[in-house]
Parts: structure tokens; C-alpha cells; sequence
């Protein structure tokens, strides 16, 4: 039988750090990634057979769960029919007929095929409809790895680099250059905006530096802001499309921004993005406008059939569903931190749950980071390891429970986290 060990040491000759995404590496909790074999519901095993209660869900992209028999049925017909074909399909209209069908002022939109290229593809648009040079984003905030984006990002970004509020490169590669047109700022404070900014990105709930709710007002004091210096308001939604609500961050948080980027959740488990606005701002992308923008597997049949097959399974009530298991979780993890003593916040925003240790709960990413120097959550994430249950590992993560996560299963965390909380109160993890 093949072994994580093997693996990882083959995997380390032929790829950098032994994998195709930095995080997944464990370089921030230690220790050797657990190669997956396959996955059914909210349950992963690797390939010793170990079997884990997952709260990754690759980070989002599965909402419904592993191998969702819908979806891989559907996937598999769509298969039969061929994966590409650099034409367009019937899916990829019906898709975009089904998110702009749910979302207040989302009228068109583009597919791509990753929430990197959404963003990327996004900001030049709104620079192009604009013809405005500044960006502005918030520490702390990941928009995917495009090179203008790379400055003060969250998620796996951190790890590496020391992130300031200047606009310095997060990676080796990026020129000054690239970034030379990216403001940052602190996230939850409204920044006083010119007429030199196209668009403000922003996170409308960040979850990739832990998780981090809007303060009240602050998305509306961006709107305020965009308006009065008549720059354009961008929600990177990778993340909370069609995860905090039926019609996403916009219906959740009752702000409208005028782009929007998705991933993640769209694609039903396979590779897929998309930016959209009204289809006045819309008519700037070519063929009709001179915004330039294409892709050879821009909404292939497979992706655009998983993506229907999950929104499909996405209605009202699975939102309360995902709410009441989200609640479940979060109530569950904060008594067993707090009855065992350890300093822990667990904030929760509709179905997504955060975990920072320490007394006070972060508001931006310099408070974020005071809890994760703290160092606590390496010895959680092993000690729930070690118990059968996968979180993420990299604490400027969040936690996403699926709809396949039952209570029984929730029960099942909180008991885990009660154990290990009284073994890291007791210093022997
Ligand atoms: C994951 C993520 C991205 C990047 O998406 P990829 O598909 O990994 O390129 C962008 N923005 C946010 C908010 C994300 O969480």
C-alpha cells in the first residue's frame, strides 16, 4: 500500500514543495500532508485508509459534498457528450441564466476558470470602463495570485511573507510595477478615496485571514465612498457566492457592489470562475467592448454541468440548513474552549465558521495576526487531526461545513475539540 510518506517524498522531487497549491503543504502546522484517495458526503480517507471528517471541502469549493451522486451523475452524462469544444454550449447559458436570476443587479457575466482569473479579468474591466489606473484592496483580503492583487493578500500569502500596509510585493516575481497602481488599506475602516481609483476589491466578508466580519457600515461606507468619487465597487465573492445566502453577499449583506466575482461554489468541485456586472459595464468586455479577455476552457460542458447541478441543490432551505449546522458547529467549539479554559473566539457568519485563540476577536488583519502569534493553532488542528477531523491547514483559514455534515457529525467535532482544548490546557499538545 502506498503511504502519505511515499508520496510526499515523490511528490517533492517532481513538484515545488511536493504540491500544486503552497497551503496544502502543512508547512504552517508541521508534519507530512495526508494524501486524499477519494471522498464521499462530508467524510475524506487517504490513501492508508484513514478516514477524516472534512471541514476543508477544498476550501469551498464543495458546498454539497464529496462525490454528491447528483453531481457526479450529472458530470458524468455531460462527459458522454465531450468536454470541450471551443464553441459555445447550452450549459454555460443556463448557468449564467441561473446566477443572474439570483442576485439583485447581477445582469451578465462572464465564466473563466478560476477565482484568480475572475478577479484579474475584473479589474480590467473596471479599469478599462473607467480609464482609471488605481486599485484599492484591503490587508489581509485574497484575491487569487495575479500579479496587481499580490500585495498585503491573505490565505497561504501569509505565510511566506511579512505583509505590511505598503504596496510591497507578496511574491518574489512581481515587480514594484505591477503593483505600482495597488492601494491597500486596513480592512473594516473606510479609506477616503480620489478620482484616480477605478475600483475598490473587497472581501464582503474576509475569510482568508481567519474569518472576519463587515463592521456595520463599513460596506456601505464603501458604496458611499465609490459613489462619491465615482469609482466602482467590487465584491470578490470567490468565497461567499452562493455560500452566505441564496443571492450571495449581495442578499446577505444588503449591499450592492457594481462587479462581482465568483468561484468555488459555481463550479461544483471542478474548475471554474466568473465576473459579472450590469450589462451596461458588461459591454466594455470583447467582442463588444475593447476590454480583451478569452479562454479555451471558459465554461466547458463538465464544469458548467456541476456548477447547475450544485445550484440546483442550493435552495432556501438548504441555506437554513447550512445556518443551523454552521450554528451548531460554532456553539459547539466555543463550550469546549471555554468550559477547558483556552482564550478562543469562534466567530460565525451565516454557514462559515473562524477560530482565533486569544481573548479579543480580530477586526482586521493585525489583530488577526496577534491571535495566530499566539501559536495555538497548530496544536488544534494536529490534536483534531490525530482525533479523525480535517480542518485546514493554515489558521488564516475558515472552517466549511457542508450540507452533507450531519448533527451527528457536528456532536462528533465538538467532542474532539473538548478533548483536545483539555489537552492544550493542560500543555501536553
Ligand atoms: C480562493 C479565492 C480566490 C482565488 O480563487 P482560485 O480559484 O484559487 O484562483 C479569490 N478570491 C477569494 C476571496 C478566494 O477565497
Amino acid at each position: 500500500m502506498t503511504s502519505n510518506h511515499d508520496l510526499y517524498q515523490r511528490g517533492l522531487r517532481v513538484m515545488p514543495g511536493g504540491v500544486n497549491s503552497p497551503v496544502r503543504a502543512f508547512r504552517s502546522v508541521g508534519g507530512t500532508p495526508n494524501f486524499i484517495a477519494e471522498g464521499h458526503g462530508a467524510y475524506v480517507t487517504d490513501v492508508e485508509g484513514a478516514v477524516f471528517l472534512d471541514y476543508v471541502q477544498s476550501y469551498g469549493a464543495s458546498i454539497v459534498g464529496h462525490a454528491h451522486p447528483k453531481v457526479i451523475a450529472t458530470i458524468e452524462a455531460a462527459a458522454k457528450r465531450g468536454t470541450t469544444f471551443g464553441a459555445p454550449t447550452e450549459g454555460e447559458v443556463r448557468l449564467a441564466e441561473t446566477m443572474v436570476g439570483r442576485i439583485d443587479g447581477l445582469e451578465q457575466l462572464r465564466l473563466v476558470s478560476s477565482g484568480t482569473e475572475a478577479t484579474m479579468s475584473a479589474i480590467r474591466l473596471a479599469r478599462g470602463a473607467t480609464g482609471r489606473n488605481k486599485i484599492v484592496k484591503f490587508v489581509g483580503n485574497y484575491h487569487g495570485h495575479s500579479d496587481a492583487l499580490l500585495a498585503s493578500s491573505g490565505s497561504g500569502v501569509i505565510e511566506g511573507f511579512d505583509l505590511g500596509e505598503t504596496s510591497t510585493p507578496d511574491s518574489a516575481g512581481v515587480t514594484p510595477g505591477s503593483i505600482a497602481d495597488t492601494v491597500v488599506a486596513p480592512y473594516n475602516v473606510v479609506p477616503t478615496l480620489d478620482e484616480t481609483v477605478a475600483v475598490v476589491v473587497v472581501e464582503p466578508v474576509a475569510a482568508n485571514m481567519g474569518l472576519i466580519a463587515p463592521r456595520d457600515g463599513f460596506l456601505e461606507g464603501l458604496r458611499d465612498e465609490c459613489n462619491r468619487v465615482g469609482a466602482l465597487l467590487m465584491f470578490d465573492e470567490v468565497i461567499c457566492g452562493f455560500r452566505l445566502a441564496f443571492g450571495g453577499a449581495t442578499e446577505f449583506l444588503s449591499v450592492t457592489p457594481d462587479i462581482w466575482c465568483f468561484g468555488k461554489v459555481i463550479g461544483g468541485g471542478l474548475p471554474v470562475g466568473a465576473y459579472g456586472a450590469s450589462t451596461e459595464l458588461m459591454s466594455h468586455i470583447s467582442p463588444l467592448g475593447p476590454v480583451y479577455q478569452a479562454g479555451t476552457l471558459s465554461g466547458n460542458p463538465l464544469a458548467t454541468a456541476a456548477g447547475l447541478a450544485v445550484l440546483e441543490l442550493l435552495t432556501p432551505d438548504a441555506y437554513s440548513q447550512l445556518e443551523d449546522t454552521a450554528e451548531a458547529l460554532a456553539d459547539g467549539l466555543h463550550r469546549a474552549f471555554s468550559d477547558a479554559g483556552i482564550e478562543a473566539r469562534v466567530p460565525r457568519v451565516g454557514p462559515l465558521v473562524g477560530v482565533f485563540f486569544g481573548s479579543d476577536l480580530p477586526v482586521d488583519f493585525e489583530s488577526a495576526r496577534a491571535s495566530v502569534s499566539l501559536g495555538r493553532y497548530p496544536q488544534f488542528f494536529h490534536g483534531m487531526l490525530d482525533a479523525g477531523i480535517a480542518l485546514a491547514p493554515g489558521p488564516y483559514e475558515v472552517m466549511f461545513p457542508s450540507l452533507a455534515h450531519r448533527p451527528e457529525d457536528i456532536a462528533r467535532t465538538a467532542e474532539a475539540a473538548a478533548q483536545v482544548a483539555v489537552r492544550m490546557a493542560e500543555g501536553s499538545i
